[in-house]
Order: C-alpha cells, then structure tokens, then sequence
C-alpha cells in the first residue's frame, strides 16, 4: 500500500507508529486474550492505560497539580454550552473574542444561555484577524474571557495570550494543543476535540483549575456539571475507550520525539514551507489571513479563481495528497499540517504547489 499524503482538517492524520501499534494490539492487548475495546473501562488494563494517558497529558503539557485533567464525549461543540452551564451565572456577563467559525458558535450558544458581551469580533474583517493580545482590556467583573486558539476552518492561531487578570481565562485548543508549549497555569480551561492533533475521534479533552469548580451553580443535570468528573476521576460514565487508547500512544509518539517543544519546531518547519511558497508565488496564491496571525497548524490559502481552486485539489488528489479543499463555508484550500503529517508530505506539496503555478501562470 503506498500511504496517502493526509492533509484533512478533522479526523486527521496518525502517526503511523501508532495505526501499527494499534492493529498489532487491537485483538489481543498486551497478551490479556482480548482487545482492549471489549474490556471494561473499570478494569486493570483499562485503568493502567488510562492513568498513564492522563500522566503523559500532565508531564508533556506541564500542567500544574492543582488542575483536573479527563476526557468527555460529545466532541468539543458539547462544550460551547457546558462552559455557560457552569461559569456563567446569570448576574454576570462573559466576554467572547468571534474570531471565526468555531468560536463564533461557541459565542452563539452562551447567548442562549446567559449574558455576553463580544469583546472581539472579526466579522469586518472577514475574519482574517485577532486582537492584539497586548493591548486587550479585560472588564474585570467579567465572568469569563473566552477564545479559540487556532480557527481551524480561517487558519488563524494566537501567538501569545492576553492579561486577564482575576478573569478566568477559557480556550478552545481543539487544533493546537500538542502543537506548541502552552503556559498552561494563565487558563483557567482548556479543551478540545482529540481528533485534530491528538488522536482517533470520539474524546475531548478538559484541562481545568480546581478552583473554578467551586463557582458552578448546583441543580445541574449530572453529566453536565464538570464537578462530577472530575470528582469521578473521569470515570463517571464509560469514557471513550478506543479514542482515549489511541490518545496514550500518539502522546508517546510526541514525548519520543521531544515533547511539545520538538512539535513546535516542526510545526515551525512544515508550516513556513507552505507559507513561502504562498509568499513566493507573486499572487498566484494568496492567504487571507493577517501575517502576524497566520496558523501553523491550518494553512489557509486560495488561487486567482474558484475554477483553478478546484482544479488544484483534483490534481492534488490524483497524486495522492488528500483534504485539500477548503472548508465549504470559505472556499479555497486549505492544507492541515499537524504533529503526525511528516515533513516530506508538507516537502511534496511545496513543490507541488510550485510547478502547478509555473503551469498555470
Ligand atoms: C473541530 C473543532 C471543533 C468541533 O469539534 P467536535 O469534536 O467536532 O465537536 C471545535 N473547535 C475547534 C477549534 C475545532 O477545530
């Protein structure tokens, strides 16, 4: 089998050490006589795995004690409205940066919950850029401030983040995390789906100070209420077993490589390979998006028409790079690079990139 070149959004590329790794174990784990997927997830060997996930989320990410770390279901989009359910009371108002797609819809449901203010939106314009995080003011009797990372259908990424003071600081890392060192200790949560850069669909992950839990209201249906899992050690319900065991493997993929640190060289070296040959192609391909917020994770760009677009991602196709078409609500193309895309595949599409411009220029 010769292996496609994996450039989709979400579910994404795997380590293929990891796809191994799982189909040499997935019919008998660890010589138990079954596969992990048939165990119970209140097991030993459920459990083993499980705390040795949650351990490498801890020691790769730096996270601090005093934070509870566990997986949940219902993907990242279950969170837009679980994070209002708990941190929004209704004497208060919560702050939202609208930077694109995903925290436009995180913004919509707190609406429908609770009071919000926009602190940001980048509706003018078209969504290409990010407030500066050096001259952001945080009204202070804010309930939350809350942002998304990386855009990943705009392709644009904070670089660095802003002061909030004894505002809680809330990020949507869906299509991030892993990707670069997070100073963890300046939010007071941190989530995200685990099938961008971390694993198989089916968790997400919540990293959340302890503190926070004493502010969510009682009266919340169980599930609903962060207190219950983290109380539970995650294990309220059955978690997702196959995306969380998928989750362990690739995290031991990333600390045999270096960690988080040895991923953001990466994702620094991928990623400026695509954008030169962006910038190099005098405006055969343009970026929307504000240089200063360009995303390493999602390269977003487009060709001088819709027709040369499309035509650009079947030629693509037909050499074997897939998900190259850009999300149906932008157009264009996009090229996602995570952690588990290697660097020839990002080396391929460069030169791709630069003879389908020398053809059509
Ligand atoms: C994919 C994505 C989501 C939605 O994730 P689901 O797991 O499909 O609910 C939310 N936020 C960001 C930034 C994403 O990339």
């Amino acid at each position: 089998m010769s292996r496609k070149k994996i450039f989709f959004a979400g579910p994404s590329v795997l380590p293929v050490e990891v796809l191994k790794e799982m189909q040499d174990q997935i019919f008998d784990y660890d010589n138990s006589g079954l596969s992990i997927i048939e165990a119970s997830h209140r097991g030993g060997a459920f459990d083993k795995l499980y705390h040795d996930c949650l351990d490498l989320m801890r020691e790769l990410l730096s996270i601090p004690d005093d934070y509870s770390v566990f997986f949940l279901g219902g993907g990242a989009t279950t969170q837009f409205a679980m994070i209002p359910m708990n941190f929004l009371p209704s004497n208060k108002t919560a702050d939202y940066v609208k930077s694109g797609s995903w925290s436009n819809k995180a913004c919509d449901d707190a609406q429908k919950l609770g009071n919000v203010r926009v602190s940001f939106d980048g509706k003018s314009s078209n969504y290409s850029t990010l407030p500066n995080p050096k001259t952001v003011i945080v009204p202070q009797d804010s309930a939350y401030y809350y942002l998304c990372s990386n855009e990943t259908i705009g392709g644009i990424e904070w670089q660095s983040w802003p002061e909030t003071g004894n505002v809680p600081l809330i990020a949507d890392m869906s299509s991030d995390i892993f990707s670069r060192p997070v100073p963890v200790e300046k939010f007071s949560m941190i989530y995200g789906g685990v099938q961008k850069n971390l694993g198989p669909a089916g968790a997400t992950f919540i990293i959340i100070r302890n503190d926070m839990l004493d502010r969510i209201p009682s009266g919340l249906p169980a599930y609903f209420d962060y207190r219950t899992h983290s109380k539970a050690d995650g294990l309220y319900n059955t978690p997702p077993v196959f995306s969380i065991w998928g989750v362990k493997l690739v995290l031991e993929w990333v600390k045999k490589l270096g960690g988080v640190s040895a991923m953001q060289e990466r994702a620094v070296v991928k990623s400026s390979l695509i954008y030169e040959a962006i910038d190099e192609s005098n405006g055969f391909y343009l970026s929307p998006v504000d240089s200063a917020y360009r995303s390493k994770m999602n390269i977003v760009f487009r060709l001088p028409t819709p027709e040369l677009d499309a035509e650009f991602v079947s030629e693509a196709q037909k050499l074997g790079m897939l998900g190259l078409k850009g999300h149906r609500s932008v157009g264009g193309c996009r090229a996602s690079v995570y952690n588990a895309l290697p660097k020839e595949d990002v080396v391929f599409i460069r030169d791709f990139m630069r003879s389908f411009a020398a053809d059509k220029s």
